[in-house]
């Protein structure tokens, strides 16, 4: 069944239960209070009777007064003997309502009499003062009117309600089908992006944006706006990888081919085939630590690491790196430990040094720093090399992303992803990687790690930057 259908139902069915819950209190009300009226009549008359009847030798008598009631009241007065007094009716001699007859006192009951609906009232008639029953009158009241009025209330009140449940289900059709039909056309939309395969598509939103089929909308609208990118990130993810494989295999091929025509092994060829292997393993390596860690699954091993000493290693291996051609110095150096994987962490400073010393030109600085900030740990590789441009900066960190895509890199990586790698890593360490940087005067990169322990023993001493929130 459909949502509209399901609706609609519902909302029929609640009514009919509150129209069916309220005809039922009106018709029983209206009931009540008709017959009380009759039984007020009937009630008024027996107490006039009650006065006037005398108990003789023979029985009961009454004046002929008594029973000269208004018309819609009959009265029967019955002897002990089961004899009919008097009646002020010209019906047959049996009492209105035979099955009540024995009681022995008043009490109300419905009969039909002579094919007539009646409301009777049974009186005992007591004789003062010694309390014995000396015969019973019963007092009736056609109920007539009251079934007429019950009758059309019954009427009034099915077909109103029946009109009401009609009227209400042919609304909530409408209603519901008009609040449906934007999910509608998002369904439509949906359907033709997976027809088209296209999700560049957007669902146009009409309607206030607040409500909830506006808010399905955005919502589905940004889940395609990830998938789009996610696709693209993934697209381009192959292309550069594809890319990056070309060159070094076009090379072995190349030096392949020319042994082959040579008809003998050269030493030169083969040093260019092993170096060119070499580097699509670190490619490949770097490709698989970068996805293991990207999506949480690196595996890293969690002991406390002297950042101070590590800083010291990566300090030493890049001065050999560097050669005289840049100067690597050492600035602050608080001490610091964390908890974390040594070997990756240094894989992230290495990164780093090593970027600022092979993008510094000769004559350049390099300078190492560690300094505890609060909570924190912060090492910096700071560098007066030509620096990154402002608008390059938020992409960095992207897989084979480079800045000037066209310098040629001496050397071992160069493909774009040392940073990613870096950045990656540092997160899988709760950290942060910053980078600051300006346009002919250096750049700086900062690896947040929260400290294991309690952190700094003295306040930070000479840093700038605001620490990451834990
Ligand atoms: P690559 O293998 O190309 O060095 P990275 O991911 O390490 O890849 O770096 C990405 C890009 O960021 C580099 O291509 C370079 O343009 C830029 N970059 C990184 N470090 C520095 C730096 N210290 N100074 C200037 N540019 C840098």
């Amino acid at each position: 069944m459909t949502l509209r259908a399901r609706l609609t139902l519902w909302y029929a069915a609640v009514l009919t239960l509150v129209l069916a819950a309220f005809g039922v209190a009106v018709y029983a009300l209206l009931s009540l209070s008709l017959i009380r009226e009759i039984d007020a009549t009937l009630n008024v008359a027996a107490d006039d009777i009650r006065l006037a009847f005398r108990r003789e030798v023979t029985g009961i008598r009454l004046p002929p007064m008594a029973l000269d009631l208004t018309a819609n009241v009959y009265v029967q007065v019955w002897d002990a003997g089961g004899a009919l007094v008097a009646q002020n009716v010209s019906v047959p001699e049996t009492p209105f309502d035979p099955d009540r007859m024995a009681q022995g006192e008043a009490a109300y009951s419905e009969a039909r009499f002579e094919g007539i609906h009646l409301r009777v009232l049974t009186y005992p008639l007591v004789a003062q003062p010694e309390g014995a029953v000396v015969g019973t009158m019963q007092l009736a009241s056609p109920l007539t009117t009251v079934d007429e009025a019950q009758h059309a209330l019954l009427i009034v009140l099915l077909s109103g309600g029946l009109v009401a449940v009609l009227l209400a289900a042919l609304v909530g059709w409408t209603t519901a089908s008009a609040a449906l039909r934007p999910l509608e056309r998002v369904t439509e939309t949906a359907l033709q992006i997976t027809r088209a395969d296209d999700l560049s598509r957007r669902i146009p939103l009409s309607g206030p944006p607040q409500g909830e089929v506006g808010r399905l909308i955005i919502a589905f609208n940004e889940t395609l706006e990830r998938l789009e990118n996610l696709f693209e990130t993934q697209r381009r993810f192959l292309a550069d990888v594809s890319h990056e494989l070309r060159t070094p295999l076009t090379t072995i091929l190349g030096n392949l081919d020319l042994m082959r025509k040579m008809g003998q092994l050269d030493t030169e060829s083969l040093d260019a085939i092993s170096s060119e292997t070499q580097r699509m393993k670190r490619l490949v390596q770097d490709i698989l630590v970068l996805t293991q860690a990207e999506s949480g699954r690196l595996p890293l091993a969690r002991s406390e690491v002297e950042l101070d000493t590590l800083v010291l290693e990566v300090f030493q291996q890049s001065k050999v790196l560097a050669q005289e051609r840049v100067e690597v110095r050492l600035g602050q150096e608080d001490q610091a430990r964390v908890l974390g994987d040594r070997d990756r962490l240094k894989q992230v400073l290495l990164n780093l040094a090593s970027n600022a010393i092979e993008y510094t030109p000769q004559g350049g600085t390099v300078t190492l720093g560690l300094a505890c900030v609060g909570d924190w740990a912060r090492v910096t590789v700071s560098d007066t090399g030509p620096g990154i441009p402002q608008e390059e900066l938020p992409h960095i960190f992207e897989r084979f992303y480079r800045v000037d895509r066209s310098r040629k890199r001496t050397g071992a990586g160069g493909a774009g992803l040392g940073l990613s790698i870096a950045y990656w890593i540092t997160r899988s360490h709760d950290g942060r990687l910053e980078v600051a940087s300006e346009v002919g005067r250096g750049t700086t990169f900062s690896v947040w790690l929260p400290q294991s322990g309690s952190g700094c023993s003295d306040p930070p001493s000479g840093t700038s930057g605001a620490a990451p929130q834990r």
